[in-house]
């Protein structure tokens, strides 16, 4: 699951969508793209292979006017980087950017080719243009109520958000699996993946929680939860010191985590600490009555996140005795994997969002329900 910025402002957008993927950049992607209405209303959409920075250079030469926009970097699971498969995507009048997996997107895909809808890309994120655009179309509706009919016909871990230019003051996101953080500021608000994307914008934020729904303007944002009712999340002031985002003066992120692994398990471990010894409280009061009744541990992860699993495996077997597993998450979640008795499930992820990772671990909270 790779980056998404969306703005609605004061200013043109351009910049701050921009600025925002240089800042998730961190994350690895292979392209990079937005969509901007113009005041005319005009979509205006510009993708690249590679860097966001090629983005940068192209909208240098070309610039874009507009106070409304969507922005992604792209990780490309279904369909090759190249730059028709970069979002944002489009059906006529929608734009749409998207992190994560729709895994239905073949039926849909059939049942809207047959009503008409060509596809540009080989993406799953088509679908969700072409089917928002099909239901206003066909029931006549706003894109909020729209995105709302859309959902249960979506299946997968997803965070989208959407914009329609013949409503150029209406953002709509969705939250389903995948992060999502609105970023206030006054008289203008914005979207992003990662709060990280929206520091130099604001410093209020408000996370969606799963299966909510944001109809986000200028002046308000309204949240529905996933029962469709209007909820109020609470806003949190961030002082995240942390700049992930920035290299540092390092040739590379990489090389930047790499140097930062010493201060990473300092404050890791900073006040989890007490006399010597880690302090489990935080887990909860039963934590460690339960943890002494571990037989067997299952790592599951993807990446580099997979590589350290299979360090603490190691560690795991040789200081406590107890024989661990690292699964990969997307072989773990797509067998029927059976339940082992006092098993401790532990999934690992360097974003906290890797799509796999997290329905492996819905997959195993749903063996021991
Ligand atoms: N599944 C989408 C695609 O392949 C989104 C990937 C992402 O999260 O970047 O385009």
């Amino acid at each position: 699951m790779c980056g998404i910025v969306g703005a609605i402002a004061k200013c043109d957008v351009a910049e701050i969508l921009l600025e925002g993927l240089k800042r998730l950049e961190y994350r690895g992607y292979d392209s990079a793209g937005l969509a901007i209405i113009s005041p005319q209303s005009v979509l205006q959409r510009v993708r690249r292979v590679g860097k966001v920075q090629a983005l940068k250079d192209a909208i240098a030469q070309y610039p874009i006017k507009g106070s409304i926009g969507i922005a992604h970097t792209r990780w490309a699971t279904h369909g090759e980087p190249v730059e028709h498969n970069a979002h944002p995507h489009v059906s006529s009048f929608i734009a749409v950017v998207h992190n994560g997996i729709i895994e239905n997107f073949e039926p849909l895909r059939e049942k809207l080719i047959a009503k008409g809808y060509q596809f540009r890309s080989e993406t799953d994120t088509e679908v969700i243009a072409h089917l928002i655009h099909d239901i206003i179309s066909t029931e006549d509706c706003s894109l909020f109520d729209a995105v709302q009919k859309a959902i249960p016909q979506l299946r997968g871990a997803y965070g989208t958000v959407i914009m329609d230019t013949r409503n150029p003051d209406i953002l709509v996101a969705t939250r389903s699996g995948s992060p999502l953080v609105i970023g206030c500021g006054v008289g203008e608000n914005f979207i992003a993946s990662d709060q990280l994307a929206l520091l130099p914008a604001t410093r209020q934020f408000i996370y969606l929680e799963e299966g909510d729904i944001a109809l986000i303007t200028h002046n308000s944002i309204t949240i529905l939860d996933k029962s469709h009712n209007e909820v109020i999340r609470p806003y949190i002031e961030s002082d995240a010191k942390y700049d992930a985002g920035n290299k540092a003066g390092y040739s590379h992120y990489m090389q930047k985590e790499i140097y930062e692994q010493p201060n990473a398990i300092k404050n890791t471990l900073e006040g989890r600490m007490t006399h010597g010894k880690i302090d489990l409280s935080e887990l909860g009061a039963e934590a460690k009555s339960i943890l002494r009744q571990v037989e067997h541990i299952q790592i599951v992860a993807c990446g580099t996140a997979y590589n350290a699993g299979m360090v603490a495996r190691y560690w795991f077997e040789a200081l406590a005795g107890i024989p661990c597993d690292v699964e990969i998450a997307s072989e773990f979640r797509y067998r029927k994997p059976a339940r082992r008795k006092n098993s401790l499930f532990i999934t690992l992820s360097q974003s906290g969002e890797t799509a796999d990772t997290l329905a492996a671990l819905w997959l195993a909270k749903k063996i021991v329900t």
